[in-house]
């Protein structure tokens, strides 16, 4: 899942950037309303965290903005006042949550997982394919009754994979949704994640869950060879 977070105070940004990271987010920032705007004109995000109090166009603006670009992204919106009017703007202006400062890091967290949750209508915390159990609270992935460990890049590029399961999930929309801006598109990172994720999770199980599709991407679903093509 990949986020833009909008926030012009460097440690407070590099603060909450890191904390996401090591939650498995893929974070990009922009520290002004037009990189906030710019940016999520370029790239699909799936959650954006917008503070209000930016210089130039405010939080307000930027959402007014986006929602008359035509994007649905659901917007969480960061304000140092905790005032009614600040909170109805917010919500007119097409924010779907507010969040007031100073907050704990944890509250953050339950408010992004309950908007990544809302933005797919069956998105369920446990998530099941053939005989994987992924739980998306605690990151805890099963096989078969086996737990098995998977560094946070690799869950990430699990837990996408799963929330797609039997769709042909291109390259690009694994750089765009489990890398951040600075991935290189031209790398063979992507296979090399692959590969070991296959590893531990398909290894020594009769059904395969992640397929290679040439030259389209990738198919997590249960089955065969066939899957492969
Ligand atoms: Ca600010």
């Amino acid at each position: 899942m990949r986020i833009l977070l909008v926030e012009d105070e460097p440690s407070a940004a590099l603060m909450m950037a890191k904390g996401l990271r090591e939650q498995t987010y893929a974070v990009d920032l922009a520290e002004d309303g037009d990189g906030a705007l710019y940016q999520a004109g370029v790239n699909d995000y799936d959650l954006i965290i917008l503070d209000i109090m930016l210089p130039g166009k405010d939080g307000f603006e930027v959402c007014r903005e986006l929602r008359a670009a035509g994007s649905s992204v659901p917007v969480l919106m960061l304000t140092a006042r905790d005032t009614i009017d600040d909170r109805v703007e917010g919500l007119d202006t097409g924010a779907d949550d507010y969040l007031t400062k100073p907050f704990d890091f944890r509250e953050l967290l339950a408010h992004i997982r309950a908007l990544l949750r809302r933005g797919q209508a069956l998105r369920p915390d446990v998530i099941r394919v053939d005989s994987l159990e992924i739980d998306t609270r605690t990151r805890r992935v099963v096989r078969a009754g086996r737990s098995i460990y998977l560094t946070a890049k690799e869950y990430a590029l699990l837990e996408y994979l799963a929330r797609r399961a039997g769709e042909v999930v291109s390259r690009g929309d694994i750089a765009e949704h489990v890398w951040d801006e600075n991935f290189d598109i031209f790398s063979n990172l992507i296979e090399v994640y692959v590969q070991r994720l296959r590893r531990k999770i398909d290894d020594g199980c009769g059904t395969k869950l992640l397929h290679t599709r040439r030259g389209a991407g990738y198919v997590f679903a249960p089955g065969g060879p066939e899957l492969d093509a």
